[in-house]
């Protein structure tokens, strides 16, 4: 989570209703003096924005923190479109329609741990890209010596619309594998630093795209590891614990799960708060009681019928939209989640801390 103005102005504004109501009604003196203080109309004005805003019109916005999320899946970004590629202008025309329906990207790790700050009345979304291509984030270099990042790259198309659409915010995770991730060696330490610094994530691929079907522990922890002691070379506070599996596949022995999620590998460990499925359906509101970080569905970021037959991104859009599948529609409060009655019994009150659960009947 980045802290935003919007939000900084919030807890400015709430640190003051906490004094307002501490300190005995003023007297008609002291009400004069506010009434001239041009400082103290201003927060009065602030004070009722943050009271209308704790008091949003559920009917209206009808939040509801127990609906559901899509973790987007992309693979590689260039022409022309194919079953793991989506053309550049394709992915500009994916985040449009995001904007312009009312979805609003998340991070991974705020996904898995119940972080949810998005704007009341919008429904966030997750956005991944697996495979760490050279065309997720790609430099040109120019004639003159100076680079340039790729406007037709991933990272160039999320930051350009995040330019021009600030209530968009830049979160996206690329899952990486050792094979150089996003090509350039040269600029290996620059994409990995550049990535972080702007506050999207780097997740883990493994190292070598390992189908885990016959694997050992052993070997899982070397797969994971390496990437994490990869990413810790050029940022070593930077916690890489998110896990596309390739392939979406798990080791038969079951009793290797554990070693997807936690393990050591040459005095390095790893801690894995999301573990991803290559999926084809929404995925459970973190504060459901069946969420399972170390399991999360994800939907293809395809309109290629040939491809997702049924069950891609738009497919689950329409779903949404017909209420036939029902999405997370937020309340613009991340320490509250808000729920129609009728959802009371799918929220895990163990797995919610301290924020208070608020239920509402949604008036026909
Ligand atoms: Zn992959």
């Amino acid at each position: 989570m980045k802290l935003n103005k919007k939000m900084i102005v919030l807890t400015l504004a709430a640190s003051l209703l906490i004094t307002g109501c501490a300190t005995s009604s003023p007297s008609v003196e002291k009400e004069k003096v506010q009434k001239e203080n041009p400082v103290i109309q201003q927060e009065k004005e602030v004070l009722e924005k943050v009271a209308e805003k704790k008091e949003i019109d559920l009917q209206e916005i009808k939040p509801n923190e127990a609906g559901q999320i899509m973790v987007l899946m992309y693979h590689s970004i260039k022409e022309p479109e194919a079953e793991f590629t989506r053309t550049p202008d394709n992915l500009r025309k994916d985040l449009e329609y995001l904007y312009e329906n009312g979805y609003r990207p998340i991070s991974l790790k705020d996904y898995a741990t119940g972080n949810i700050t998005t704007e009341a009345g919008y429904k966030p979304i997750v956005i991944t890209f697996d495979d760490g291509w050279q065309n997720n984030f790609n430099i040109i270099k120019k004639e003159n010596g100076e680079i340039e990042i790729d406007p037709d790259c991933a990272v160039a198309i999320f930051e350009k619309f995040n330019k021009e659409h600030p209530d968009f915010p830049l979160e996206v995770t690329f899952l990486i594998n050792d094979n150089i991730p996003f090509g350039q060696e040269e600029y290996l330490e620059y994409k990995l630093k550049y990535i972080v610094e702007k506050g999207m994530d780097i997740g883990n691929h493994t190292a070598t795209h390992v189908n885990y079907i016959n694997t050992d522990a052993g070997r899982i922890q070397k797969e994971l590891g390496q990437i994490v002691k990869l990413v810790n070379k050029y940022l070593p506070d930077y916690e890489v614990n998110t896990h596309a599996l390739p392939f979406g596949s798990r080791p038969k022995d079951k009793s290797l799960y554990k070693d997807l999620a936690e393990g050591d590998y040459e005095g390095v460990h790893y801690k894995n708060i999301a573990i991803l499925n290559v999926g084809w359906d929404p995925y459970k509101s973190p504060f459901h009681k069946d969420f399972n970080p170390l399991a999360i569905h994800r939907v293809r970021a395809s309109d290629l019928q040939k491809y997702v037959q049924g069950v891609g991104m738009y497919d689950w859009f329409k779903s949404f939209d017909k209420g036939t599948k029902v999405a997370y529609v937020s309340d613009g409060d991340s320490e509250t989640i808000t729920i129609p009655k009728n959802y009371e019994d799918v929220i895990d009150m163990n797995r919610i801390g301290k924020k208070k659960v608020r239920t509402y009947t949604i008036e026909q």
